[in-house]
């Protein structure tokens, strides 16, 4: 037996009991006539100690050995410790050893096995399995491994069954590029991973299962943002019979029991905020509501008065600043910075204090009287003591300006509480986007996305106006969910198809299968899914998804551990009807 107890169980209580336990060697100090060694597993640390006089010499001697994550096994007694360590819950007590087997040696580890370690980023994805060991790491991946059994709880609580949909498929159009596999018995053909199982929950719904959930692996070959990766997880789920309002309904009760289960937070019910609003209001689809700086739009006040900056442009637009009236001129500059750099690209930005003295100072006093900034103040809720900022310029370009900076004053104020949960239900999404590079339309959400039933008229007449019954679950600024509800109809499915510019033809190569399913008997049909390494970092209070994943891509999509990707030899190629570069040179 490897071991009796792990180490995090001994405590006064076992006393002067026979013990045997196994894990790695955290650290040792050596005084010469006595060693102590830091036994380390997942469960925590218990201090070993080796003693010239009641340990016996050989047993002594092979302690001397031992180094920085060497595998042992000990036997020994459980005695109470002398300076007695409050941080641990073996704190009271060590073992005197008088058995020791090296069960494996260890390289120096090339970076220390600590909560605070050494080691770069790229270093650490490397030797994953090393960084694993450390508390940080470790306890990251047992929290997920807390939520993915809340979220399995609840789902079959409610009814939902999990079923696996296949990873060997054919593209499913959801806007990023398919990861694709050639196959060895299919000349010349691929499959592709799924971006999603859309198309098969929906036909486990056409099959009568009625509520579907599974957490499952999603492929998606897009340019590497920060903080993505190419295979992530989700909480897909779809369920029959539901109008937008279930679903809503059953997955609010799904995240107010994660957040309840895993924080002991009761959230009330969730604001909700069509797109049209969220844009409006905080410039973009996923508002970050745990504070304010919501937009106001000055055009009306603020045009017309001789100042350039604002006169001719489509939106001039402002928000308050909480107590930000004190900021020095660096402050300010290094806002204006902020804003102009490229990845913003804003020309400049206006400012307005609102001094104690109820007096204003702005960067415009040249064009505009106090009565003006007062009219400003009062469109933005600024309050003595605040600051307004202003942008203007076109209304797309302009609100995603003024909602980065509006994201980068919370940061900087204080506002991005970690622990505080914002959820908020973003709905009456578009249903098309006009996408003016290919010049046709995109499906907002994807092609099986049902429109608002009263919109159905005006799908040909004025497809723009068309909104869908899409939905968005927004936490703390970030996009954590998405779902709609689908076409079960294959008449309509096909208009949609044909909207999007797709040809009978093409529709039917590529969801021949849905369609055929539809003229089965297809019921309505509705679902979700949620980001599941977002959510679990949200929980936690984090914002990389990287540590909650156990073997994390690095940003260029590479695993640095295993080397993926990597070549094929040639002959592997060949069996899979594909050129290496060589040949393709020739
Ligand atoms: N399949 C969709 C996605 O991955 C979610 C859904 O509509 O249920 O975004």
């Amino acid at each position: 037996m490897y071991r009796t107890h792990n180490c995090n169980n001994l405590k006064r209580e076992n006393l002067n009991e026979s013990v045997t336990l196994s894990g790695w060697v955290q650290k040792t100090r050596n005084k010469g006539f006595i060693i102590w060694v830091d036994l380390r597993d997942r469960y925590g640390i218990t201090q070993l100690v080796f003693d010239e006089e009641r340990t016996p010499e050989e047993v002594f001697n092979k302690a001397k050995a031992l180094n920085r994550e060497f595998v042992i096994q000990v036997k020994g007694i459980v005695l109470e410790r002398e300076s007695k360590n409050s941080n641990i819950n073996t704190g009271d007590v060590e073992v005197l050893v008088d058995e020791l087997t090296i069960l494996n040696k260890s390289n120096t580890p090339p970076f220390t096995i600590e909560d605070n370690t050494d080691g770069g980023e790229e270093l650490r994805m490397q030797y994953r399995y090393l960084d694993i060991r450390r508390t940080p790491v470790k306890e990251k991946l047992i929290f997920r491994s807390k939520v993915s059994m809340a979220v399995r709880n609840y789902m079959t609580k409610e009814g939902f069954i999990e079923v696996e949909t296949p990873y060997l498929i054919k593209s499913t159009p959801e806007g990023a590029r398919d990861f694709v596999v050639p196959s060895r018995m299919n000349s010349g053909q691929f499959y592709a991973l799924p971006q999603s199982p859309q198309t098969f929950k929906q036909l486990l719904m056409v099959g009568g299962l009625d509520k579907y959930f599974q957490i499952v692996k999603c492929f998606r070959d897009e340019d590497l943002r920060a903080d993505r990766q190419p295979e992530f997880t989700q909480i897909d789920c779809e369920m029959t019979f539901v109008e937008q309002e279930d679903v809503l309904a059953q997955f609010e009760g799904l995240i107010k029991y994660l957040i309840k289960e895993i924080k002991g937070v009761e959230i009330e019910e969730f604001p909700r905020i069509k797109y049209e609003d969220a844009i409006k209001n905080y410039g973009n689809d996923k508002p970050d509501i745990r504070f304010g700086m919501i937009f106001s739009e000055l055009n009306d006040l603020a045009q017309g008065k001789g100042f350039k900056v604002f006169d001719s442009q489509e939106l001039v637009v402002g928000i308050a600043v909480p107590n930000a009236a004190n900021f020095t001129r660096k402050e300010i500059d290094s806002l204006i910075d902020f804003v102009k750099r490229p990845q913003i690209g804003a020309k400049g930005l206006i400012w307005v204090k609102l001094n104690d003295d109820g007096s204003y100072k702005s960067s415009v006093d040249k064009f505009f009287n106090s009565s003006d900034l007062e009219s400003w103040a009062k469109r933005t809720g600024a309050n003595i003591g605040d600051l307004i900022l202003i942008l203007s310029g076109d209304a797309k370009t302009t609100r995603h300006q003024l909602s980065s900076l509006r994201m980068e004053l919370a940061k900087k104020l204080g506002l991005r509480n970690p622990n505080e949960f914002a959820p908020v239900w973003i709905t009456d999404f578009p249903l098309l986007e006009w996408d003016e590079e290919t010049n046709r339309f995109h499906a907002m959400h994807h092609p099986f996305t049902a429109p608002k039933p009263e919109h159905i008229e005006i799908l040909n007449k004025n497809p723009r106006e068309v909104k869908a019954n899409a939905y968005d679950l927004v936490i703390n600024g970030n996009e954590v969910g998405g779902g709609s509800i689908r076409i079960h109809d294959g008449d309509l499915q096909a208009k949609i198809f044909d909207l999007l510019g797709l040809t009978f033809e093409e529709a039917n190569t590529q969801f021949g299968f849905l369609m055929n399913a539809f003229k089965y008997g297809a019921p309505p049909h509705g679902g979700i899914a949620f980001g599941f390494d977002r959510l679990v970092a949200i929980l936690c209070g984090e914002e990389t998804i990287r540590d909650f994943i156990a073997f994390p891509k690095n940003n260029s999509g590479r695993d640095i551990m295993i080397e993926a990707p990597s070549y094929l030899d040639k002959l592997q190629l060949k069996e899979l009807f594909l050129k290496t570069t060589e040949d393709k040179e020739n």
